[in-house]
């Protein structure tokens, strides 16, 4: 269900980053810091029904999204992961209320600190740093993810939305409707 592995470029502390993942509840990763120098890579899926604080958006709970967690250093010698999530999620299209699948596709570079979270609020192309602990919880982590990514409002394609039920085409036509009768007067 999980699998981990390391590349070549692994500089060491190979040993400290293996034993990751459980197969139930919460994949881990301890150690993030030397998954990271290490350059190792973890993948896994997790059912969406796990996902809880998605819950309220969902139509359905089927399924499970896929994740691919990869460790590295940038220019500046700094761990970071990147963390790749897909799947299909259903939700309802916000404008003709028809259930719609939406391909969900999350690729963050994370920065990682183990004490306070370097602040850059004034940078807007600043990397996103995340705490990390001894032990990293996977399905957090990638749900957080996902939280982030989802647009306040998910909506087909133009042109794709299915026939707007009545109420909501009476309600929407309603104030032009108004208007014209009103400039006819
Ligand atoms: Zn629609």
């Amino acid at each position: 269900m999980s699998e981990h592995h390391k590349d070549q470029s692994n500089c060491g502390l190979a040993d400290q980053v293996e034993g990751v993942f459980g197969s139930g509840l919460g994949h881990q990763i301890e150690d993030p810091m030397g998954f990271a120098h290490s350059a190792s890579v973890s993948s896994g899926q997790i059912p969406i029904s796990q996902l809880v604080r998605l819950s309220d958006r969902l139509v359905e709970q089927a399924g499970a999204v896929t994740y691919v967690l990869k460790g590295g250093c940038d220019s500046r010698a700094r761990p970071f992961l990147n963390l790749q999530v897909v799947g299909d999620l259903i939700l309802r299209c916000d404008f003709c209320l028809a259930v719609m699948s939406y391909p969900l596709i999350v690729d963050s570079q994370l920065m990682l600190s183990q004490g306070a979270v370097p602040e850059d609020l004034d940078d807007p192309d600043a990397p996103d740093w995340i705490e990390v602990e001894s032990v990293l919880a996977v399905n957090d982590l990638v749900e957080d993810e996902i939280v982030l990514s989802l647009p306040l409002s998910v909506r087909h394609k133009a042109g794709l939305c299915s026939e707007r039920p009545e109420a909501v085409v009476a309600e929407r036509d309603h104030p032009m409707a108004a208007l014209s009768k009103w400039l006819k007067q």
